[in-house]
């Protein structure tokens, strides 16, 4: 069972900040923001390459967790930044799909 399934049963403890049928919130073990919460399906998806149209539901409750939870931590008017990494390139270590909600501070673009 991967990591972030662990989490999702309880076998490994995390500081769960949203909990519904499908979908569980908490915070990232190493925050890169004043607010780092990854958000996952309760259902084991690998990577944003395997999101089909039987499944892409998830996807929109997603967001709307994190409308609420960006709110709930008054970063919603300063702004935030919602990241998926999928893969080598993009530094994937957890293979269960995860959106990094981070805030608090101001971001670089492209990256940092
Ligand atoms: P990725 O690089 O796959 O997009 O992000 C994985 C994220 O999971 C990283 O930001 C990392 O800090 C976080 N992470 C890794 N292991 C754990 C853990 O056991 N608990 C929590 N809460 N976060 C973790
Ligand atoms: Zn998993």
């Amino acid at each position: 069972m991967c990591l972030f399934c662990k989490i999702v049963n309880k076998e490994i403890p995390a500081k769960i900040v949203y909990e519904d049928n499908n979908i569980l919130a908490f915070e990232d073990i190493n925050p890169k923001a004043p607010v780092h919460i990854l958000v996952i399906p309760k259902k084991h998806i690998e990577t944003l390459n395997d999101i089909n149209n039987e499944n892409s539901k998830i996807i929109g409750e997603i967001y709307a967790v994190i409308a609420n939870l960006a709110k709930e931590k008054g970063i919603s008017k300063t702004g935030y930044r919602v990241v998926a990494n999928c893969n080598r390139d993009a530094g994937q270590e957890v293979f269960h799909i995860h959106f990094h909600l981070m805030g608090g501070r101001k971001f670089q673009w492209p990256a940092g």
